[in-house]
């Protein structure tokens, strides 16, 4: 009888498991499963972890509530202040592209909504992030605490500088530069990678995947061409 009994309750544990990590109480999963399937697979980002974070991260919470509607969209959303957060296949191609693996020290440049950053938190615990904006700043600070991204280190400055006494295996920049920032090649441990658009708002900018091999050798890989808000504050003067 037990042994009838014992697989059959397994089935139902495992189900119930499966049901509760997809849905739980979350109305907007089915959205993000679609979005991943459609936007993200379709266009070759295969990465099994990107593909998990981007199916766990609500994106809807990220953005103003008039676009929530939108938040599954093929598309950049308008964040406040001329910003925007970006299309979700740019937000997992540029996660790809930066080959995060767990543990390793991950800087963003641009928090902006703070999605990024989160998408980010899934496959490491230890991410920075930098906003000169300080309403964006502030408002992605207080989202990292409210929907349980607590471990996710922020701060309201100029990202040209990176982040003062850090070193990192990985730099992801999500505003347009026109060159890539020195301190940012600075920061980068032997074997990193940098995920920066270089390029102005009036010309062609390409999405760059810069690496720093073990002698500290550092390369450029033109990836696509993209369109992203500019990188402002010290970078505009050099
Ligand atoms: N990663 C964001 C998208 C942000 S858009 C998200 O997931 O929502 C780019 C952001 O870069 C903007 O919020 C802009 O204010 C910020 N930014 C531009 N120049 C910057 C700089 N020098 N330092 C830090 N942030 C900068």
């Amino acid at each position: 009888m037990v042994k009838r009994v014992f697989p059959v309750i397994l089935f139902f544990l495992i189900i119930s498991t499966l049901v509760f990590c997809q849905s739980g109480s979350d109305p907007t999963i089915k959205q993000r499963t679609e979005m991943v399937r459609t936007q993200i697979e379709a266009r070759g980002v295969s990465n099994p972890e990107v593909l998990s974070a981007m199916r766990k991260v609500r994106r809807d919470l990220f953005v103003p509530e008039g676009y929530r509607f939108l938040a599954y969209a093929d598309r950049p959303l308008p964040i406040g202040f001329g910003q925007t957060i970006s299309q979700p296949y740019i937000v997992a191609l540029m996660t790809e592209l930066l080959d995060v693996a767990p543990g390793e020290k991950i800087l963003e440049i641009g928090t902006g909504s703070g999605y990024q950053a989160a998408v980010l938190s899934c496959l490491t615990d230890k991410v920075f992030t930098i906003e000169i904006i300080k309403e964006l700043a502030l408002a992605a600070g207080i989202r990292f605490k409210e929907y349980g991204y607590e471990k996710i280190m922020w701060k309201n400055a100029d990202g040209y500088y990176g982040w003062e006494g850090g070193s990192f295996d990985g730099i992801i920049v999500t505003a347009a530069a026109g060159h890539v920032p020195p301190p940012l090649i600075q920061q980068l441990n032997p074997g990193g990678r940098i995920v920066i658009p270089v390029g102005s708002i009036f010309q062609v900018q390409y999405l760059m995947l810069i690496i720093k091999d073990a002698d500290g050798f550092v390369s450029s890989i033109p990836v696509i061409p993209v369109r992203f808000v500019p990188f402002v504050g010290a970078a505009m003067e050099k």
